[in-house]
């Protein structure tokens, strides 16, 4: 308002890994499938939480216990 405007209006940035998000197969493979061309379908419907215990990062020895199948929609509960 101060420069004539109507009324104050905020402007907000934030990169895609705030809060809870989802990535797309690019985020890690190049060539993949980006978040904006996955079908809406595949994030609706039942799901598995596997809770994470590495703070730092999801690997491959505490995932592969957990038998992940195919099309099998997973919820990895980390610490953030
Ligand atoms: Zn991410």
């Amino acid at each position: 308002m101060a420069h004539g405007d109507v009324c104050n209006v905020s402007k907000l940035t934030i990169g895609t890994h705030t809060g809870t998000h989802v990535d797309g197969i690019n985020h890690f493979i190049k060539g993949g499938m980006g978040v904006d061309k996955m079908p809406l379908d595949a994030t609706i419907g039942k799901a598995r939480v596997i809770e994470i215990k590495d703070p730092k990062q999801i690997t491959i020895a505490e995932i592969e216990p957990h038998n992940i199948q195919a099309g099998e929609r997973i919820l990895f509960k980390t610490r953030n």
